[in-house]
């Protein structure tokens, strides 16, 4: 490059042009006026405001308080406006995210909870369920997941009101009604949904990249107290439903293309459906970061996943089910064979705790390779814990 210009960034900054990623924002001096911005280094691109500047075909989808419309339009517009916004980093207007109030990016449709890593399955079974198999027999031959709570799905930023619900610790008679006193974290990665599919058309594990549209960081807050009293037999409830937070920023998944790896080798042949020996890797080499205080606790790598997104929408759609704009699924706790990449602290101290604290700051962030040694940073996820509503007992 010839001429620097004050637009290019630091060398090495992972919100550079191969990131590009999708968020909803407003000034901060005008917070009803919602509209679509792109991350680039430390500032936000106003692309509605450059599309309309340049005359873009897209401007109108650009200029929405969600970015559901833009997920709505499919695979051919996502890629023609990602090479426009490209164009734009040079003369559209950028501000300085210290000056935006950044929103939930995408009105959430359904939300679907994972089980993908085979050490977090591994190590939470022998915790959970000490007398029996870590692993269910299903483990192995199904992407296991259970039905969240889209309502609760909230912006990263969001302060945590630490839950409340019955527990019982094993010693006890009967089970007590309280705040949580085991509040825990659940280091993630989710992907959204973009077009939708009619019933009885099950999403194909090639068909992946037409229906999804971009990738973003997850804190599954778990409650473990309420949740190790509910979930026999039929899987988490309030112990996960109270929140879940998700980064600011969306990742379009055109941007992971370098860090595409295979998934762990299988252990058993898979039904077609989910057999991907055979398609291109289904993996992403994501690196992740766990801080508590600002003190990295984990690294948990998502590229040790033994279930890949793909199988996860082939599964949730192979038995009828539609797809709804905005479904959003997450792929489960992130936990590598290593004991400091475990994603969860119910993992990280063999479930004897501590547990969080009030006003402990939990934040994630990521990234993965990108083309000619480029990063590809991940939105982060921060949250704060604070104090339970202090109401009395129901
Ligand atoms: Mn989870």
């Amino acid at each position: 490059m010839s001429q620097q210009s004050p637009r290019e960034l630091a060398e090495g900054d992972p919100f550079g042009a191969a990131t590009l990623p999708y968020g909803v924002f407003s000034p901060a001096d005008a917070p009803d006026r919602r509209r679509i911005g792109v991350r680039y280094g430390d500032r936000v691109l106003d692309a509605s405001a450059a599309a309309a500047a340049h005359g873009s075909a897209h401007a109108d989808l650009l200029d929405r308080p969600t970015l559901n419309p833009l997920l709505a339009a499919g695979r051919p517009v996502w890629q023609a406006v990602r090479a426009e916004v490209r164009g734009w980093l040079d003369d559209g207007p950028l501000l300085p995210l210290e000056d935006v109030t950044l929103h939930l990016p995408f009105e959430v449709a359904d939300y679907v909870d994972f089980y993908a890593s085979e050490h977090h399955a591994t190590n939470v079974g022998r915790i959970f369920r000490p007398d029996s198999e870590p692993l269910t027999p299903n483990w192995k031959h199904l992407p296991i997941g259970y039905h969240g709570r889209a309502g609760t799905v909230v912006v990263s930023g969001t302060d945590v009101v630490r839950p409340q619900g019955q527990r019982k610790a094993p010693g006890d008679a009967v089970p007590s009604f309280g705040p949580s006193l085991r509040l825990d974290i659940e280091a993630e990665v989710g992907f959204v949904v973009g077009t939708p599919a009619p019933a009885n058309t099950p999403v194909a594990l090639g068909d992946f990249r037409e229906h999804v549209f971009g990738v973003c960081l997850v804190n599954d807050w778990s409650a473990r107290d309420v949740q190790a009293w509910e979930y026999v037999p039929l899987g988490p409830f309030l112990g996960k439903s109270f929140a879940t937070s998700v980064s600011a920023w969306i990742t379009p998944l055109d941007a992971f293309d370098e860090a595409r790896t295979a998934p762990p080798e299988r252990t058993y042949p898979l039904l077609p459906y989910l057999d991907d020996s055979a398609a291109e890797p289904g993996g992403i080499d994501l690196r992740i970061e766990v801080t508590i205080n600002g003190e990295t606790v984990s690294r948990p790598p998502f590229a040790s996943m033994y279930w890949t997104a793909a199988q996860q929408l082939a599964h949730m759609t192979v038995n009828g089910a539609s797809l709804r704009t905005g479904d959003f699924f997450a792929s489960g706790t992130v936990s590598g064979p290593e004991p400091d990449q475990r994603g969860c602290l119910l993992e990280l101290t063999e479930g004897k705790g501590p547990y969080l604290a009030d006003g402990d700051v939990v934040t994630l962030t990521a990234w993965a390779p990108g083309p000619g040694g480029a990063r590809i940073g991940l939105g982060e996820v921060t949250g704060r814990v604070v104090p339970d509503r202090g109401a009395a007992t129901p």
